[in-house]
């Protein structure tokens, strides 16, 4: 049984930008803190709080203690309060985040209602609309398009959560277009996203299995095994390699392996060891 692991699989630049700092700011003398997870994996949480950073989920007055602003980013209320109570930040926000906060505040400020196309209860989405001053609508599937608010708009600036699929966007977008006479759209889907989105349109095809590593909080992880299943049926998508059952190798030539954003290494390695150690079927 052939074992083809995806060019792209595993950690893009900003979640290792963002563990590396993460790692950097746990040397320094005073304790350090993460709002909610740095990303979604949990075996990276767990390597951070080892390191000595812990994880709480509310801000409280702090004399001498650091706040680590995870990769999704934060909204500007967040930051500010915890200015206010006293923490140092250290601000592990993805690059493309911050694009994406850019665009969204401009597309505001040049009088468009700001749509922002992804999930409503993912921190990176919560993020971008906490950069707003006024309502922002967040639209996840072409079925939940509010027509009613979007008849009323005549000038919509709209973003995309970094992860989105593009097939889902363009769907979205092109309903959009039909009721809003001036759009401003921004394709604010990240590199490493469409590099990985464009590698499971072929592998699934290619490959009798495929396999998908990376945890079940992991928004990039949840798309990629979308468009895989999609393709193919025999897609599994698994945070470890415990979870491969032999059966799902049964007759198969080949299978493909792939791994989401925040995915590390060692679940990649494992993933491959426990497939080499099935051997074929
Ligand atoms: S998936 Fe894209 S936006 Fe999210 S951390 Fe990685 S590079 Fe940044």
């Amino acid at each position: 049984m052939k074992i083809n692991l995806a060019k792209s699989a595993g950690f893009c630049f900003g979640v290792r930008k963002a563990i590396t700092t993460a790692l950097e700011t746990a040397k320094t003398k005073d304790p350090v803190f993460m709002l909610g997870d740095i990303v979604h994996n949990e075996e990276v949480v767990r390597q951070i709080q080892n390191a000595g950073i812990k994880k709480i989920n509310s801000l409280r007055r702090s004399k001498n203690k650091t706040l680590l602003i995870r990769a999704h980013g934060c909204s500007k209320k967040t930051l500010k309060r915890a200015l206010k109570l006293g923490y140092r930040i250290i601000d592990a926000t993805c690059p493309m985040v911050k694009e994406i906060h850019r665009i969204a505040c401009k597309l505001e400020n040049g009088g468009n209602q700001v749509i922002i196309i992804g999930d409503k209860r993912h921190d990176e989405v919560q993020g971008i609309v906490g950069q707003l001053k006024n309502p922002v609508i967040v639209i996840d599937y072409p079925r939940n398009i509010p027509l009613g608010k979007i008849k009323k708009i005549a000038r919509a600036g709209i973003v995309v959560q970094s992860t989105q699929k593009l097939d889902n966007v363009l769907e979205i977008l092109e309903t959009l277009r039909k009721h809003i006479p001036r759009i401003a759209f921004h394709n604010t889907i990240c590199n490493p996203t469409r590099m990985k989105q464009d590698e499971i349109k072929a592998m699934p095809l290619e490959n009798s299995v495929m396999i998908i590593i990376g945890s079940k909080t992991s928004a990039n992880t949840k798309r990629i095994f979308e468009i895989s299943k999609s393709l193919n049926k025999k897609s599994y998508w698994v945070s470890s390699a415990k979870e491969i059952k032999k059966m799902w190798l049964n007759n198969a030539e080949s299978v493909g392996v792939t791994a989401g954003a925040s995915t590390p290494e060692s679940s990649i390695k494992e993933v491959i060891a426990k497939l080499k150690a099935i051997g074929p079927a």
